[in-house]
């Protein structure tokens, strides 16, 4: 790849990997708080850092089309690691934190999507049962 020497400041609109709060976040994101093309409610203010790249995107669908590797879910004992961003206020959660948050930024207070939970197992080991990558 080339190096891209892009002056996108200007086209805000133009998803694109960000700063946010200090924290490099890939993908298509199109907001300062974490928005992507793909999830852009007002609820959708937080990344994920990907254990398998060590690298935060907005939502799984970010990473599967900006990686070629399938995405590996945080086992159950690594839950102390901080891999949730608060796009709000730029806070890291931990996995167990953003868990236990009741989809409510500790540290700020703005709410987080609810249905994010429905892909927590993408995401997350999810204890008790497994939830498998329908893939
Ligand atoms: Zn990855
Ligand atoms: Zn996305
Ligand atoms: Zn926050």
């Amino acid at each position: 790849m080339k190096n891209l020497n892009s002056n996108s400041e200007a086209e805000d609109a133009t998803p694109h990997n960000r700063m946010i709060a200090g924290v490099q976040v890939k993908g298509k994101v199109i907001d300062h708080q974490t928005r992507c093309t793909h999830y852009h409610s007002a609820l959708d203010i937080i990344a994920i850092k990907f254990k398998c790249c060590n690298t935060y995107y907005p939502c799984y669908s970010c990473h599967q089309e900006d990686t070629d590797h399938v995405a590996v879910p945080w086992p159950v004992d690594e839950r102390d690691t901080k891999a949730v961003l608060c796009g709000a206020c730029g806070h890291e959660l931990t996995i167990a934190e953003y868990l236990s948050s009741h989809n409510t930024c500790p540290s700020c207070h703005a709410s987080f999507n609810p249905n994010c939970a429905k892909h927590y197992g993408l995401y997350f080991e999810v204890d008790g049962r497994s939830q498998k990558n329908e893939y």
